[in-house]
């Protein structure tokens, strides 16, 4: 797992606050979870971590390095992390074993040794026989399995996840998330993950963080 530590992180777009100086200090393989209203500031600071978005000041560390400050930003490739979106953020035209091998491209792997990752990564996720199905060929609960699978293959040391379930049904809701806990739990990396639901938050986490106005109000156990 990944240890997180964010100091002092401010960003604004234009001349509205979204995060107004946060501190966080997330330990290796805990499964933390960030609850906040909407535009709160929790999606800002999830993009942050990831090098999506750069920070006006403070700075951001994995695994003890500097990866965001506000002189540089390590490029999200280079972070050894897996993100799932909301959206599930595929690309339609690649297959579904062709979008998990998507974070393999990096690694210097033989062809055949790639597939086995990946084929095995779609059997954990419950969607052998999908390899060759495009993306938009699958329900929403199927996407969100193969971006899961995404984020997941590399064994990367951290995990983030922006609102995963929102967009399907409650039903789904509670299968998927049980799938991400356990799956995310199984490689033994740390995770965050922002959410506005409640249940979700305590359903989920080992430590859970309140975001209010870009500020961080709490951070510890469920209890
Ligand atoms: P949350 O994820 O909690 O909904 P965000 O981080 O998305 O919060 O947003 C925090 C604040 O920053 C909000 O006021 C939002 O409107 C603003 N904001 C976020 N992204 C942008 C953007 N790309 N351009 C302008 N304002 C933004
Ligand atoms: P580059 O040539 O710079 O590596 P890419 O073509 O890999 O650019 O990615 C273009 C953009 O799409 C980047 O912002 C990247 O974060 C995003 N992206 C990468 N992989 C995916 C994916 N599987 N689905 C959707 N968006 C992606």
């Amino acid at each position: 797992g990944g240890l997180i530590e964010v100091k002092g992180a401010a960003k604004s777009y234009g001349s509205t606050p979204a995060l107004t100086g946060v501190d966080l200090r997330i330990e290796p393989g805990r499964f933390a979870v960030l609850l906040g209203p909407s535009g709160s500031g929790k999606s800002t600071l999830l993009r942050s971590i990831a090098g999506i978005e750069r920070l006006d000041s403070g700075s951001i560390s994995l695994n003890g390095t500097t990866v965001s400050s506000a002189s540089m930003n390590v490029p999200p490739e280079r972070r050894d992390l897996g993100m799932v979106f909301q959206d599930y953020a595929l690309w339609p035209h690649m297959t579904v074993a062709q979008n998990v091998g998507y974070a393999l491209r990096r690694r210097k792997l033989r062809s055949a040794a790639a597939t086995m990752l990946i084929t095995e990564m779609l059997e954990r996720v419950g969607l052998t026989g999908k390899a060759s199905s495009y993306p938009p060929e699958l329900s929403g609960g199927q996407q969100q399995r193969v971006s899961l699978a995404r984020a997941l293959v590399g064994r990367p040391s951290l995990i983030l996840f922006d609102e995963p379930l929102s967009n399907l049904d409650a039903d789904l809701r509670e299968r998927l998330r049980l799938e991400i806990s356990t799956l995310t739990r199984e490689t033994g990396a740390s995770a965050l993950y922002i959410t506005h639901d409640q249940s979700e938050a305590f359903a989920l986490a080992d430590e859970i963080g309140v975001l209010r106005e870009g500020t961080l109000e709490q951070y510890g156990r469920p209890e």
